[in-house]
């Protein structure tokens, strides 16, 4: 079966979800395909993110768990940074990711959940539609454009020889759980080996009682198992998980997510890349769910109007020139920060989370979200003389 659409969105996370709903408000006439069974069926993140971007995102807060306090545990450290208000918070990912379908649809999108893209239709060089098998049957859909939305695998941008297989990647398998007691205004990051060989675990509360549980591991630097090092971590529970009780698992969660900078190009004629299939993800804490938001409603609005040129790579360059000069140059600087964090040994790290200590909630939180404007990282290292801060300062600025 055939059938013709403005815009083929393929792929149901928050990038795919915000650019079908922006196009179809734009007046495009829209279709969303996702391989799961439904929308946010399989959890792939975390779910932390900022308060003050959800809020300019439109997030409602019953999405989410506002978060006070930062703690950092290494082996034989301990800091927490605290703030009177929340400013970061835990987002309930499978109610906001619905949240994002229900806003498309109501914008006119049509969305097909269990429906994989299993290739890409070309019309000489240009990209002129998808095939995908579906609940339906097989269908051939032509589209002027397609959105690759597809996180992780940019399986479309692949296919159409845009992008190639990420090297440098981060593979994280989390826990969602039943705990006895958790504070749950404080989110715990853990670093150093005990808790991953290259990367980091982590303790992200939902509530008092529920919390995610999990570990990352940067590949190629390492090939640990993250499942396994978690099965460990629950089995011996070292600092902090030595106080949360009796620890439950209720959901398992795990996925791959890029780690070696944004792609050079997002777009082609007939097609554009979003969200994790661009590589728009702050590599500090492997955080995109912001970026996937804001940017698939600017690659709907630029898609929406680019239909009446035909989706050509010249109507597309406006997404690609917005969303590179918001973000490029940060990510940049967050893989400088995250390449010597990758190497640091135990005693290493004992003395880097030292450099936290210091900082004020803001600080600290412009560092963290891969903020680092000039001006705000010269603040940091004035207010903050001791040498490693100022090592940290050089590499973000001088690179
Ligand atoms: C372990 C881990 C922890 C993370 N923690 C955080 C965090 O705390 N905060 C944060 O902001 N970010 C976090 N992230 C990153 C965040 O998940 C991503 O940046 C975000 O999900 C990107 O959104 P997206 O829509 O681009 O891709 P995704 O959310 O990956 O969505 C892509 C969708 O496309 C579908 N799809 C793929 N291929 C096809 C196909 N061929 N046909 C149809 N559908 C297809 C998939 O099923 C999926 O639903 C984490 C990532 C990982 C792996």
């Amino acid at each position: 079966m055939e059938e013709n659409f403005d815009i083929a969105v393929v792929g149901g996370g928050p990038a795919g979800l915000s650019a079908a709903c922006s196009a179809a408000k734009s007046g495009a006439k829209v279709i969303l395909l996702e391989k799961d069974e439904a929308i946010a069926h399989n959890i792939r993140t975390s779910g932390v993110t900022w308060v003050d971007a959800m809020d300019r995102l439109g997030i409602p807060s019953r999405y989410y768990n506002p978060i006070n306090n930062f703690r950092f545990v290494s082996p034989a450290n301990d800091i927490v940074i605290s703030g009177s208000t929340p400013k970061s918070c835990v987002l309930d990912v499978r109610g906001m990711y619905q949240h994002l379908a229900f806003l498309a649809a109501e914008a006119g999108a049509e969305i097909m959940v269990r429906s994989n893209v299993i290739n890409v239709i070309k019309d000489g060089d240009r990209i002129a539609g998808v095939k995908a098998s579906t609940p339906k049957g097989d269908l051939t859909l032509r589209a002027t454009l397609v959105i690759d939305a597809s996180g992780f695998s940019s399986s479309v941008g692949r296919k159409a020889g845009l992008a190639g297989e990420w090297k440098r990647y981060g593979v994280g398998a989390e826990y969602e759980c039943y705990c006895d007691s958790v504070d749950s205004t404080t989110w715990v990051l853990m670093v150093g080996k005990q808790y991953s060989d290259a990367g980091y675990a982590w303790v992200f509360p939902l509530s008092k009682n529920r919390v995610r549980i999990g570990v990352g591991i940067g590949r190629p630097d390492s090939d640990a198992d993250p499942l396994e090092k978690l099965h460990l971590l629950l089995e011996k529970r070292p600092k902090p998980l030595d106080s949360l009780g009796k620890i439950q698992p209720v959901e398992l969660h795990y996925g791959s997510i890029p780690n070696e900078g944004s792609r050079q190009t997002s777009i082609a004629d007939g097609l554009m890349m979003v969200g994790d299939s661009a590589g728009q993800s702050n590599p500090l804490v492997l955080e995109g769910i912001r970026y996937a938001i804001e940017f698939g409603r600017l690659a709907g609005e630029v898609g929406a109007k680019s239909i009446s040129q035909g989706s050509s790579k010249e109507s597309l360059a406006e997404y690609e020139r917005t969303w590179k000069s918001k973000v490029e140059s940060r990510i940049a600087s967050a893989l400088r920060v995250q390449s010597r964090w990758i190497g640091l040994s135990d005693e290493q790290w004992d003395k880097e989370i030292e450099i936290l200590r210091d900082m004020t909630v803001d600080e600290f939180l412009d560092f963290i979200k891969a903020d680092f404007t000039a001006g705000k990282m010269m603040k940091l290292a004035l207010h903050h003389p001791k040498i490693a801060a100022r090592q940290l300062f050089n590499m973000i600025i001088k690179g």
